[in-house]
């Protein structure tokens, strides 16, 4: 199929998606939207301003209150896109092990899900979208015409997590970041709401060994 309106790509926690749909979205001229920037700007504002995240009714009103923008970077440090919550820039604060160690509980309130997939769709429909996440192809756009489900084994998912956390200068232990990875896939896909599984037309593609052309070229010959 030539220019589907949609493009779903889901996969468990660094797993390349980002890097694969920003790429694709430059060569096609495509919008991307990475989803999983909006779990983590909720979760960022529950840690800033909820005593608790275990207050669910607490943390769905905040889900359903607060303004999270995506756009074009403003800074040469190394970010794909601006992520504004509520006007301020959050683009690294919502990268922090706090927040990903938090993430997954936030995701799975159900309430938080029907705020965020609202959004998504909003936008989705606008067309020429390449949206990122864990449900696009299987709750968000199951009409999706094109939808990919990329996995890698967890020991290459964490290796490349490390370097690139290493790149930016940033701390980093590989063990850490390989059980926190695990922990948050084990979360996202036995969740009962929108779990982390490919839809049953997704093309599953194993990044394993390939490179980053190499896999945007496969997803390019689905589109002939
Ligand atoms: O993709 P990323 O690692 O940034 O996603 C962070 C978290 O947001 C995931 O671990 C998952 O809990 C949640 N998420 C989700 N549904 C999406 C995208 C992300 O539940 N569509």
């Amino acid at each position: 199929m030539k220019n589907p309106t949609i493009i779903a790509i889901d996969g468990p926690a660094a797993s390349g998606k980002s890097t694969i749909a920003e790429k694709l979205a430059k060569e096609l001229n495509y919008l991307y939207l990475d989803t999983g920037v909006m779990y983590r700007a909720v979760t960022l504002a529950g840690l800033q301003r909820l005593p608790t995240l275990d207050d669910e009714e607490a943390v769905v009103r905040l889900s359903e209150q607060v303004d999270i923008d995506i756009r074009q970077p403003t800074k040469d440090d190394g970010r794909m896109y601006d992520v504004l919550l509520d006007g301020e820039d959050v683009t690294w604060a919502i990268r922090s092990a706090e927040v990903e160690a938090h993430v997954s509980q936030v995701s799975a309130y159900p309430g938080v899900r029907a705020a965020m997939t609202a959004q998504q769709r909003r936008i989705g429909r606008r067309g020429r979208v390449i949206m990122a996440g864990r449900d696009i192809g299987t709750v968000v756009f199951p009409e999706a015409e094109l939808k990919i489900f990329m996995v890698a084994s967890p020991e290459e998912r964490a290796r490349r997590r490390h370097i690139e956390n290493l790149r930016r200068g940033l701390k980093s232990d590989y063990n850490e970041i390989l059980n926190a990875m695990i922990k948050r896939d084990q979360i996202d896909s036995t969740r009962a709401v929108a779990p982390l599984r490919p839809a049953e037309d997704a093309h599953i593609i194993d990044t394993d060994g390939l490179s980053i052309d190499e896999v945007v070229e496969r997803v390019k010959s689905l589109m002939v």
